[in-house]
């Protein structure tokens, strides 16, 4: 094991982590001894979130120095993997041995214990969230002692999921999987705000997943990109033209490839065009190998029961003189029901609106509230790794588990090993 100075920055550069160190343990002995011996501790996963959800008062934990391990159980449908794996690097092997996940985020360079504890989420009416696939954890919790807790088997397994970092480390994830699948992408750029409004939910349910990407002015959407699973005929060619028309919703298709922010090259994104490939090259909107989004950025996202979607929608838009000026681009994408408790999707099949901003955060802190204000009758849910500004009076009342969760963490960790600023604000505090 190495012990060193904790890593300066988030990936986005945003915050300056105010931890003492960083532990990379090379085994499940070593993370139970950190643990064990510490008085504050906390699991940073691939740095991607926006705020200070992964630092720590004391020291942290990375998992990138532990063995993927990655297991595929094709009798169960299963996959196990360390939790410091990142997905890209799990759905390479799954692709090569005929698997599939579900669905990605937008890119796959977030590590898989780090996204299921935010509750991550790609696009799709029917798909869940990332951390839905979960079948079972495995989490060294505050005593060092190893917990697994599975689904169905577990009382305290839908609680613990979603977990924020707040009920220990956890070292192996285990994920439903299927069999391989392929996936075209098309994109429509121009497409009219009231075309899409009238047919929200048909425009939403038209492809396996579907982003909606916006600067809320003006009277048109900026770009629609759809995922769609290709049978096997479809990817051989057969039947490619007549797959989709030349319009969507008064959009009309992309004939060159895109990225989502106006002007950047598509070279970073995933192939367009309707070229058929697998899930593994086609579900993110990112490749592996390049920087996902702009880089320089900060992101915070909102989540609403898919009825109040248009109504919301309104309001963001009637807000345009505020966020335009400070936007890159948001991004609208559907995530069905679960039941973790904290997911950003708990009990209502939800829309996500999605900010990418220009790094300026003073004057992003200053429109987040006005934001929050106006969706609060609609009772969005905030991404808990992006930065909003909600805290945990108001969250409480957003969750029915909260206070099971709270009394989860209790249990897990008396000694409030695992708390940090964040958790203190939007958690714990009153
Ligand atoms: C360019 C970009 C694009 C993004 N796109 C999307 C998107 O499409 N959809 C979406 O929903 N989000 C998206 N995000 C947000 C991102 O997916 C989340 O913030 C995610 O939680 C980051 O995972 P991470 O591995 O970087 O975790 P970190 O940010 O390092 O940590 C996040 C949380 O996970 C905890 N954690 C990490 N590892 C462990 C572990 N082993 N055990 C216990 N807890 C752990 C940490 O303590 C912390 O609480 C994006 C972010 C970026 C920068």
């Amino acid at each position: 094991m190495t012990r060193g100075a904790a890593p300066e920055l988030n990936w986005a550069g945003n915050y300056r982590y105010t931890a003492a160190a960083i532990h990379r343990p090379r085994s499940l002995e070593e993370v139970q001894d950190v643990v064990a011996g510490a008085a504050k501790v906390r699991a940073l996963g691939s740095r991607h979130s926006f705020n200070d959800i992964a630092d720590s008062p004391g020291s942290l934990i990375s998992l990138e120095d532990l063995d993927p391990a990655i297991r595929i159980d094709a009798a169960t449908r299963t996959v196990t993997v360390s939790g410091g794996t990142r997905y890209g690097t799990l759905a390479e092997k799954l692709e090569t041995n005929g698997f599939a996940l579900p669905n990605l985020a937008s890119l796959p360079h977030i590590s898989v214990a780090g996204a299921i504890a935010t509750a991550t989420h790609g696009s799709g009416d029917a798909n869940g969230n990332l951390a839905t696939s979960v079948a079972a954890l495995e989490i060294v919790a505050a005593d060092g002692t190893v917990h697994q807790l599975s689904r169905g088997d577990s009382p305290d397994f839908d609680g613990a999921v979603v977990g924020l970092g707040a009920l220990g480390v956890v070292t192996k994830v285990t994920l439903d999987i299927e069999p391989t699948f392929m996936v075209r992408q098309d994109v429509f750029e121009a497409l009219p705000w009231e075309m899409v409004l009238e047919n929200f939910d048909a425009a939403t349910s038209s492809a396996y997943s579907v982003s909606l990407f916006t600067d809320w002015s003006g009277d048109a959407l900026a770009q629609a990109w759809l995922k769609s699973r290709v049978s096997g005929a479809e990817a051989a060619g057969v039947g490619l033209p007549a797959h989709r028309g030349d319009t969507f919703f008064g959009g009309t298709r992309a004939t060159v490839a895109r990225h989502p922010l106006p002007g950047v090259s598509a070279e970073n994104c995933t192939e367009q065009l309707g070229v058929p490939g697998p899930w593994s090259e086609r579900l993110a909107h990112f490749r592996m190998a390049f920087t996902p989004s702009s880089g320089e950025e900060l992101q915070s996202e909102f989540f609403v029961r898919r009825e109040d979607a248009v109504a919301a929608i309104a309001e963001l838009r009637a807000l345009s003189d505020r966020i335009t000026p400070l936007l890159l681009v948001s991004e609208i994408r559907t995530v069905a029901a679960d039941r973790l408790w904290l997911s950003t999707a708990y009990g209502q099949d939800s829309v996500g609106f999605h900010f990418t901003w220009k790094q300026r955060q003073a004057e992003v802190e200053e429109v987040l509230p006005v934001m929050e204000e106006a969706l609060a009758p609609f009772n969005a849910r905030p991404h808990w790794g992006k930065l909003f500004h909600a805290g945990a009076g108001s969250l409480a009342g957003l969750y029915p588990r909260f206070a099971d969760f709270k009394d989860l963490a209790e249990r897990m960790d008396p000694e409030h090993k695992f708390r940090n600023g964040f958790l203190a604000r939007k958690v714990f505090g009153g």
